[in-house]
């Protein structure tokens, strides 16, 4: 009750604009990690911490009331020991994750309460003091257990099953179809939201460790299933929910500047790495983003880097209480403020309940245009979502770019799935059994191309849980953790 809740404080708006570094302001450690401590302090250490784990709390079963305990005390080592214990990527999580923990916090219940704790703040805080003091360290395995681990993609899911196998004293290799390591952590994330740099130190230390990593090599091509299956005693499969889903119906898709986010986003993030300008760039443009969500606003903030003429982002969906002048609804409203985004403050503007009707071309076949309508989101009797329209006013806006930012629809399709047999769900993603294993013995799934996209905190949890499945597997039991089931 003493103190409030406190959010990381953010750069001025006009510096953010003239780089691609984080938004977050880089404190110096004393200030920042006292202003942190009294974060900590907020926490109540419940008698049942629903931000630790459960059906909305933390899937990887981060012992959060712990960690803040830990910190309020100011006893950051130990604190770096209980984050690491559950989650092999705090640096990730505290700056990538939407945090489930805090709306499932109990201090979110109700604006009297001040907020939720701010748990990320402190894991980031955690993260970042473990590296500037040394904490995070290699972790090598003591026996090797004369196993062979291949790990299909590098993006954190890949990733934290490499490390917990690595640890457990399997020879592993990852192998990636691009150029650098990472996946949607390197060329899907904006610099902006994390610095790559955040991903290269992490990637040295499972370097150190022992994992093995093979990049521009995309299995089933350059090395074919026959070698895979010879060379490993076992296969996961991390490869990812990147099929980008498309607006089939409008008319105009098919106009020239009408892309998906991800061919916007890609493009992006290698010119700052330095690999030259992005063909797709939103500079000198007016560009439209369709979607509300994270990539969308990955998109917005992105443009607006690139110099756009202006950014609109589309939503299908009401104005999130969050961006509300007013603020009566006696309801909570923890987890609708997610849907805004550092990026929405900088420029721009959101357009809720609205959807595109129609794109316009010009004479080369270009997107110039787009029609707009106000709708109504509405589930039909058999449940199936639809788009109502509220209104036969059009209204016009320029677009010399659009962005698809409306989805995933699972894997892509890759010769490696075919060869290897592996079934598909419905949903797109790669079906497997309870214990992770898919339609091929001995080849297992996890992250995203199990699960569909989602959050790169539900990527590490299924890397760790698939670990524990492929020691199993190889060894008859394990000792690694668990922290979630196949869904
Ligand atoms: Fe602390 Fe909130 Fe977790 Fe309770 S629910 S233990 S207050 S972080």
């Amino acid at each position: 009750m003493k103190y409030t809740r406190s959010d990381a404080p953010k750069r001025p708006k006009p510096d953010r604009l003239q780089d691609w570094n984080e938004v977050y302001l880089r404190e110096e450690p004393p200030e920042r990690n006292a202003a942190v401590r009294t974060q900590a302090t907020r926490c109540m250490d419940c008698g049942i911490p629903f931000c630790h784990s459960g059906t909305a709390g933390c899937p990887l079963g981060n012992l959060i009331p712990e960690w803040n305990d830990l910190v309020r005390r100011g006893d950051w080592e130990l604190a770096s020991d209980r984050l690491h214990a559950t989650n092999n990527f705090p640096e990730f999580t505290g700056r990538l994750c939407p945090a489930p923990c805090e709306a499932a916090c109990v201090l979110a219940i109700s604006h009297d309460a001040g907020g939720a704790v701010a748990i990320k703040r402190v894991e980031e805080t955690i993260a970042d003091v473990s590296w500037e003091n040394g904490y995070v360290q290699p972790a090598q395995a003591t026996v090797s257990s004369g196993k062979r681990v291949a790990i299909v993609g590098s993006g954190p899911a890949g990733l934290a099953a490499a490390q917990q196998l690595t640890r457990a004293g399997h020879e592993v290799v990852v192998y990636e179809r691009d150029d650098r390591l990472g996946g949607l952590l390197r060329y899907g994330i904006p610099e902006f939201k994390m610095e790559k740099k955040i991903l290269d130190r992490r990637l040295s230390q499972l370097r150190r460790e022992g994992t093995k990593f093979v990049t521009g090599c995309e299995v089933g091509v350059d090395i074919t299933v026959e070698e895979l299956r010879a060379q490993f005693d076992s296969v996961v499969l991390a490869v990812g929910a990147l099929r980008g889903r498309d607006d089939k119906t409008t008319p105009g898709r098919e106009l020239k500047g009408v892309h998906l986010a991800m061919d916007h986003l890609v493009p992006a993030n290698r010119a700052v790495e330095g690999d030259g300008p992005s063909a797709y760039s939103a500079e000198g443009k007016h560009v439209i983003v369709i979607g509300g969500g994270d990539t969308g606003a990955d998109c917005y903030g992105t443009a607006t880097r690139e110099g756009a003429l202006s950014v609109t982002q589309l939503d299908q969906y009401p104005v999130p209480p969050s961006v509300r002048d007013d603020d009566r609804s006696p309801w909570p409203v923890w987890p609708h403020i997610l849907r805004t985004y550092p990026a929405h403050e900088e420029a721009g503007e959101r357009r809720f309940t609205v959807a595109v009707k129609r794109f316009v071309g010009d004479d080369d076949g270009h997107v110039r245009f787009i029609e707009l309508q106000q709708v109504r989101v509405e589930k039909d009797s058999s449940g199936r979502r639809r788009v109502v329209p509220l209104t036969d006013e059009i209204e016009v806006l320029p677009a010399d770019m659009v962005l698809l930012a409306i989805g995933f629809e699972g894997v892509q399709h890759m010769r490696l799935l075919d060869e290897l047999g592996i079934s598909l769900t419905q949903r797109g993603t790669i079906s497997c059994g309870s214990d992770w294993q898919t339609t091929a013995p001995g080849v297992f799934v996890c992250g995203d191309a199990h699960r569909g996209a989602s959050l790169v905190v539900w990527a590490i949890a299924e890397g760790r849980s698939v670990a524990n499945a492929v020691d199993s597997f190889l060894t008859g039991s394990s000792n690694l953790p668990s922290p979630v089931i196949p869904n």
